[in-house]
């Protein structure tokens, strides 16, 4: 296994808002919407630890105001727990999935726990990498995350050996999946955000048009099964299987403004019910795409 391996992408993705023409046509004509968000360095901008992470007021008003509209759908999906999801990102009418899709609200009652495979992988990293002080392990119960956002460069090589070691060694049983300055272990018949975009749209109806913004590699697993769907980088630089991207973040809220505008423009009469005077607020565009592959 090797740890930050990348895939060759197809095509290149293009500049979300310099597209907004097409991606319009095909939102004015949807008959309904599903919006998945991720939410770590898409609804909100990281920050150097977890839960120094904040959804913005404008975001959380806009995400509502979609979720009002009956032709539109919006899931937030990450690799948070959902239960730490709900607690930032607690918005009337979105639903969360946490850990990457498999947990779900209506599971709410049946709480995951850690398999004793995974606690026992966690206690052997645990122990090679205690030397270490810019790498720490989150434990999420079911899965567990190895954190090396702002170590130096020889911690990193050293933990990305143990992380390896432990993943070959505990492996079918065990997944590694590296992330954005992270290592994320899952047991190995955990559900990929892929999975459970899919699974979604089979209750939704057939003719649903998917958006799906995210910033990671587990996103791509999304971005890769929704081929016709409006699928949306955040982050310029890097390989992707999307088919647009926005440079930041910050973007995120500026699309969704858009988003709704056009659902509006379809169907005014619907709009001028459920919406308040803010949402039509006119949207600045946001920042020209920065050419670094760490734009994070
Ligand atoms: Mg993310």
């Amino acid at each position: 296994m090797e740890i930050g391996s990348r895939r060759k992408p197809s095509r290149r993705p293009l500049p979300l808002f310099e597209e907004w023409r097409a991606v319009a046509r095909r939102l004015r004509r949807a008959k309904h919407v599903a919006v998945f968000l991720d939410f770590d360095g898409t609804l909100a901008p990281r920050r150097r630890k977890p839960d120094q992470v904040r959804l913005k007021t404008a975001t959380r008003r806009v995400l509502a105001q979609l979720a009002q509209d009956p032709r539109v759908t919006v899931k937030i999906i990450s690799g948070r727990t959902l239960a730490d999801l709900k607690k930032l990102a607690d918005v009337p009418g979105v639903e969360c999935l946490g850990l990457h899709g498999q947990e779900v609200d209506s599971e709410r009652s049946s709480k995951l726990a850690a398999s004793p495979i995974l606690e026992r992988a966690r206690r052997q990293l645990a122990a090679r990498l205690s030397g270490l002080s810019g790498i720490w392990i989150e434990n999420k119960g079911p899965v567990f995350v190895v954190h090396y956002r702002g170590a130096p460069a020889a911690e990193v090589r050293e933990a990305a050996r143990a992380v390896e070691a432990v993943a070959a060694a505990f492996q079918p049983d065990l997944r590694m999946m590296p992330g954005s300055k992270i290592w994320e272990m899952l047991p190995g018949n955990f559900k990929n955000k892929g999975d459970a975009v899919k699974e979604a749209l089979s209750r939704l109806p057939a003719a649903t048009l998917p958006i799906y913004a995210g910033d990671d590699t587990t996103d791509e697993d999304a971005f890769k099964v929704l081929t016709k769907g409006i699928t949306v980088k955040i982050g310029a630089g890097g390989f992707t299987a999307a088919r647009y991207y926005l440079p930041r973040p910050e973007g995120v809220r500026v699309f969704l403004d858009r988003l709704q505008e056009e659902l509006d423009s379809a169907s005014p009469r619907t709009a001028l019910a459920a919406r308040s005077p803010a949402a039509s607020e006119p949207v600045k565009e946001s920042a020209a795409p920065r050419r670094s592959a760490n734009a994070r």
